[in-house]
């Protein structure tokens, strides 16, 4: 399987709406990855339901959705070596509350549903989720 160098994060409505975008892209930063692609976005609820194909019989789908097209939220491409497994541990555990200290969904997340960042959970998923989001004329 080929090996990444980048993965998808989305700074989801929640983080938007309560004005941490600066802080989320400055720790990003400080962790070492270059920003290659990145905007601002409204999901339509199709997108969100592509998006999460995945989850579709997930008892939580209609929140995660109602969740995720909210609002505007901030897709960006970050590259890394080992980026999928670099960011995962910068953002930590889906809930907040299992999170470790000092990561993303620990400082900026309110709860599983709530948790202010996505990130690809696999080179491949990173892949598919890039060129969902971006043509290759928005990748730097
Ligand atoms: P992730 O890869 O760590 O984001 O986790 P998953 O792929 O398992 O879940 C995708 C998203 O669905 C999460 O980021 C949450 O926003 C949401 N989610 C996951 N599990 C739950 C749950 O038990 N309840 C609710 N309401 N949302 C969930």
């Amino acid at each position: 399987m080929t090996k990444n160098n980048f993965t998808l994060t989305l700074i989801k409505p929640y983080a938007v709406e309560h004005g941490y975008v600066g802080h989320i892209l400055a720790r990003i930063n400080e962790a070492g990855f270059r920003i290659s692609a990145m905007k601002y976005t409204q999901l339509s609820r199709e997108q969100a339901e592509a998006f999460y194909e995945v989850h579709r019989n997930e008892g939580f789908f209609g929140r995660l959705i109602e969740f995720m097209t909210k609002g505007p939220l901030v897709v960006a491409l970050l590259e890394k070596e080992n980026a999928v497994g670099s960011y995962r541990r910068l953002i930590g555990a889906t809930d907040p509350d299992k999170a470790e200290d000092g990561t993303l969904r620990k400082l900026f997340g309110a709860s599983v549903e709530l948790n202010a960042v996505h990130g690809s959970d696999s080179d491949e998923n990173a892949r598919r989720e890039a060129a969902f989001f971006f043509s290759r004329l928005e990748i730097f």
